[in-house]
Formats: structure tokens, sequence, C-alpha cells
């Protein structure tokens, strides 16, 4: 077997619109670069012809590599599977709608060489996107760098190259709902940013609804931060304080019969309701820690595979992590 230099990882769900051009596009680049490489395309479930296509591709080249999943785990696993079973002295992660350029791969390994060890591609301008993903990203990615103690690089995607050893790091990390851009900047290694204009999706919808974004953000938010939980011990300081002042209030105007007693039950209700709310609110967040704390006990496996396509025999369906 010769050895791989650079392993190409792309996660595909539902993207029979796009498989075979970015699969061209990747293709040619690599194919210019003159080095051995595998591209692994990671099926997360797809429910259209993604499948299919990609058993097409894999027949006419063995370079191709095919990691079928038994259903739909999500986006950073799908991205772990591949990582997981990579072969190469260099990752690259880049996604399958073509909004990350292929043709940044070359620059990436350039800085490889030089001797960075993650380098990400920093996205300075964004196409094709609603405004609406474009200020909630903003606003994300900045609201989790003051919360994270880990300095995770603004604007970044999962469009990056990775050396072997960080990916060897990486399979050493855990964590059930993960967040791999924090996990890497958590890591630490030598890295370096490359500039890039994020593109219009090629084809098809974007497969990140808003229901997905929002797991996606608490994932980030609650692996890197416990900032949230002390929440509650800022309003609980902040509450107790305005009580005690208004208890003093109270008794001040008892004593100097400024006000009857009997009135106030507005008052009672308003702050009834606050409380309660600010209660709620509070378990809500705790629920959210605990909920990632017992998927970390149950400790299932982080995906499942159905099928292996073009990898050697050392790969198997129960490989290690
Ligand atoms: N993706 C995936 N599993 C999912 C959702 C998305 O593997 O559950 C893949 C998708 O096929 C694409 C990449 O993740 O290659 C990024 O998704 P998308 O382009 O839809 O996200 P966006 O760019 O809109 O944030
Ligand atoms: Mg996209």
């Amino acid at each position: 077997m010769e050895k791989i230099v650079c392993s190409v990882v792309v996660p595909v769900y539902n993207e029979e619109e796009v498989i075979n051009v970015t699969y061209k596009r990747l293709k040619d680049v690599m194919d210019g670069l003159d080095i051995t490489y595998e591209i692994i395309f990671v099926n997360d479930g797809s429910r259209d012809r993604t499948r299919e296509l990609a058993m097409e591709i894999c027949k006419n080249d063995k370079n191709i590599k095919f990691i079928d999943f038994s259903r739909n785990f999500g986006h950073q696993t799908a991205i772990t599977a591949g990582m997981d079973y990579a072969s190469g002295d260099a990752v690259v992660v880049i996604d399958a709608d073509l909004q990350d350029p292929p043709e940044v791969i070359p620059e990436m390994l350039e800085k490889w060489r030089e001797g960075y060890d993650v380098v990400y591609g920093q996205r300075v301008k964004r196409q094709g996107e609603t405004f609406f993903k474009k200020v909630t990203a903003k606003i994300f990615y900045r609201t989790l760098n003051r919360l994270t103690d880990v300095e995770i690089p603004v604007d970044t995607g999962d469009f990056r190259l990775i050396d072997r050893k960080v990916c060897d790091a990486l399979k050493k990390v855990d964590e059930k709902n993960r967040y791999i851009r924090g996990i890497i900047s958590w890591l630490g290694f030598k890295s370096i940013a490359v500039p890039f204009v994020r593109e219009k999706r090629f084809a098809g919808t974007t497969k990140y609804p808003l229901k997905k974004m929002l797991k996606f953000a608490s994932d980030a938010i609650i692996s890197f931060s416990h900032k949230p939980l002390k929440l509650a011990t800022y309003f609980g300081f902040f509450l107790s304080f305005a009580s005690f002042a208004y208890l003093i209030v109270t008794i001040i105007l008892k004593v100097f019969s400024i006000i009857q007693t009997v009135p106030g039950w507005a008052s009672i209700v308003a702050i009834n309701l606050f409380f309660n709310g600010i209660i709620l609110l509070i378990l809500g967040i705790i629920g959210e820690y605990i909920g990632r704390i017992y998927d970390e006990a149950k400790n299932r496996p982080l995906y499942v595979i159905r099928e292996l396509v073009n990898f050697d025999e050392s790969k198997t369906i129960n490989g290690e992590r």
C-alpha cells in the first residue's frame, strides 16, 4: 500500500444534486498536486440518491472511499467518522456543497509543509447566504468567544487541514455532543488562517435548518463554557439584594404608617411570576447540561456504520475510535 499524503473528508447529507460536481472539482485539484490522496465521502443517512451516486463514483475510482452511516447522525459526527478512517498525513475537511472552494486546498498544504499543524479557512466574505444566517453566525461566533476560555477563531467553519498528530489527538476526545472546531482549538497546536471567500451553495438547499443550528450553537457553548450555569448565581445575588432592599422599604412604610398593608396584590403576583420565570429558565439551563452528562454516561458509540467501500482490510466497521 502506498502511503497516503492527503485525505479529504466530505460529509454528505441529501447531496444528490452536488456530489458528482464536487467529486470532479476535488479530483481536478487533487490530481494537479502530484501526491497520493484519498477522498472519503461520509454519507450521513441521506434519503435521496446520494448513496447510489457515491457507490458509482467508488466503482470507477479507487482513490474514493465511502463510509455509509446507518442513519443521520449529524454533520459533526460525520466529520468525526471521516477523520477516524482517514489515513493521510494531512486530513482536510470540506463541505460537499462547494461553498468551501477546493482550490484553497493546495494553499493549505503549502502552509502545512511550512510546519503548521492546523490550517483553517477563514471566511472573509460569505456569498449567497441569507441575511439571517450571516447575522446569527456573526453574533454566535462572537458570543461564543466571550463565553469560553479557549480561543476559537471567529468566522471559521470546519473547512480546515489538520496534521496526522492532531487527528490522532482528536480520536482520544470522546465527547458525544461535539463541536469539532472548538475541540481542535482546545487541543492547541500551531495554527494559521487561510482567508477565502465563502461561495454560494452550488445546488440544493441548506441541510442546516434553524433547529440544527440551535443544537449546534448550544453544543458549542455548553461544551466549552460553564458560564450559563453561573447565571443562577448572578440572578440569585441580584434578586436577594433587591428583595432585601424592598423589605427595608416595606418595614419603613409600615412603621410610619405611610401605607395600609392590604393593597399590593398586583405587585405580589408580578414578583411571583418573575421569580418563577427565572427559576424555570435556570432549571432549563441546568437540564441542558444534565442531558449532556447523561449522553456521556450512556457512552453509546458516536456513530454506526452500515458499509465501508474501498477501504483496505485493516479498517473494519467496528474500527476503534
Ligand atoms: N451535513 C451532514 N449532516 C447533516 C447536515 C449537513 O453531513 O445532518 C453536511 C452537508 O451535506 C454539507 C455540510 O454538512 O456537506 C454542511 O451543510 P450545509 O452546506 O447544508 O450547511 P450550511 O453551509 O448551510 O451551514
Ligand atoms: Mg453549505
